[in-house]
């Protein structure tokens, strides 16, 4: 059920999925096996040279694993993809086809504090690179990249900032330089957002998140539009050009639209190993059944604390992009109409003290690392999640130490309020 006519929640609930057909069952079987049987030898090979679609070794695929790419895959309006372990494995995931020893990607400075690690730190023990800029100033972007990059890579509401990006800016920028736009949509989702209506071709997410939505699962993903032509310059081989690592497979020629999703599952997913389990695909299925009831809650939950947290004295400022106050504002109104997200930064006047004092003091909040759980959330980025980065960094990152990111859950938002309000009171005493 994968028709486009439907409305995103009829999808949310449907789509990648049918009744078993071994048993009728209705939900999605957990398909908890290794390997599936071959009919026979010819069979076999078939599969392995891909001139038959099926499945292998779940390394590869797996059926449930398959039916939340495909709903995932219709929620964004993408032609498929692929699931994989962690948020932070879809990324390498996403960058693997693409990227060479001495590319580079061209990447927003706004992200969340493990992304920026993975991109500065980690990813060069491949020979790969990342150059950060502003992605609000395009001639900046524009500047940055060179006849090596191989990507343009952003958040649409930037952890921990909740600052949200230019996507149709940003995307006519790399359709000039000929490279692709990889959007991390996480912290917006499909329903607020579809980053390829915006001129995305890739988009990969934490299902950890908001997807899932309950805080029990790992996971990510790597979805692909199956619009942009690999083939229109030399820079992308893996997919324009016989593959050494899959007996020679020009994928582009041999797969069209599907050639991305078919080399990050022969290629990335067989020799990576970055693959989600189909227990955890079978939680994120749950949680994206109700996406959009979740989001419609967590976005006027967030607007309404937002509101309430400005108005205080004891706040210096919210960065929520709902805000009138916010720079993001206008951009917001057009890029996410139905909502900002629900994940923001406050700065508590006190300034760091006040910060740590107020995460102890809350009581209906978690203080985890983690975001888009139904439950209210906060951190102090500075002394956690972004505790890597240097002070200008922290602050370009939008995590400087006076600030607390909250990530605001689908609780009653009289009782929220309740909670931040005595915990700014024992913080700011
Ligand atoms: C959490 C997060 C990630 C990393 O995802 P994991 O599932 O934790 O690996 C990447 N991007 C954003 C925006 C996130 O919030």
């Amino acid at each position: 059920m994968t028709d486009k006519t439907l409305g995103f929640d009829t999808l949310a609930v449907h789509a990648g999925a049918e009744p078993d057909p071994a048993t009728g069952a209705r939900q999605v079987p957990i398909y908890q096996t290794t390997a599936y049987v071959f009919r026979d030898a010819a069979h076999a090979a078939r599969l392995f040279n891909l001139e038959e679609v099926g499945y292998i070794y779940s390394r590869l695929t797996n059926p449930t694993v398959s039916a939340l790419v495909n709903r995932v895959a219709a929620l964004e309006g993408a032609v498929g993809g692929v699931a994989c372990s962690s948020g932070h494995a879809a990324q390498i995931m996403a960058l693997f086809p693409l990227m060479a020893p001495g590319c580079n990607v061209v990447a927003s400075s706004r992200l969340y504090g493990g992304t920026i690690t993975q991109f500065s730190q980690t990813i060069r023990r491949f020979d790969w690179s990342a150059r950060f800029v502003d992605t609000d100033d395009l001639a900046a972007v524009e500047a940055a990249i060179d006849e090596n990059t191989r990507a343009l890579f952003c958040e649409t509401i930037a952890n921990p900032g909740g600052y949200v990006s230019d996507l149709d800016a940003l995307a006519k920028i790399a359709e000039r330089a000929g490279i692709p736009l990889i959007v991390d949509n996480t912290t917006a989702t499909p329903w607020l957002v579809r980053p390829m209506e915006h001129g995305a071709t890739l988009v990969v997410h934490s299902a950890t998140k908001y997807l899932t939505g309950n805080g029990t699962v790992t996971g990510g993903l790597v979805l692909d539009s199956g619009k942009f032509d690999w083939s229109a310059s030399d820079k992308f081989p893996s997919l324009s050009q016989p593959e050494p690592a899959y007996h020679g497979l020009t994928f582009h020629k041999a797969l069209g639209p599907m050639a991305y999703t078919f080399h990050s599952i022969a290629v990335g997913l067989r020799d990576l190993g970055m693959t989600m389990n189909p227990q955890g695909a079978h939680y994120t299925l749950m949680g994206v059944e109700t996406l959009g009831l979740r989001m419609e809650r967590h976005v006027k939950n967030a607007q309404a604390v937002a509101e309430w947290l400005e108005a205080d004295p004891r706040v210096d400022f919210v960065t929520y992009a709902g805000l009138k106050s916010s720079p993001w504002y206008e951009r917001a109104q057009r890029i996410t109409p139905k909502g900002a997200g629900a994940l923001f930064t406050v700065a508590v006047k006190g300034g760091y003290e006040a910060c740590v004092k107020l995460v102890s003091s809350l009581k209906l909040f978690s203080h985890v690392a983690n975001l888009g759980d139904t439950r209210s959330l906060i951190i102090h980025p500075a002394s956690t999640t972004h505790s890597q980065l240097d002070e200008e960094a922290l602050v370009k990152a939008g995590a400087a130490p006076n600030v607390v990111r909250i990530s605001i859950g689908i609780e009653d938002v009289a009782d929220i309020i309740a909670d931040l309000d005595q915990a700014l009171a024992q913080a700011t005493a």
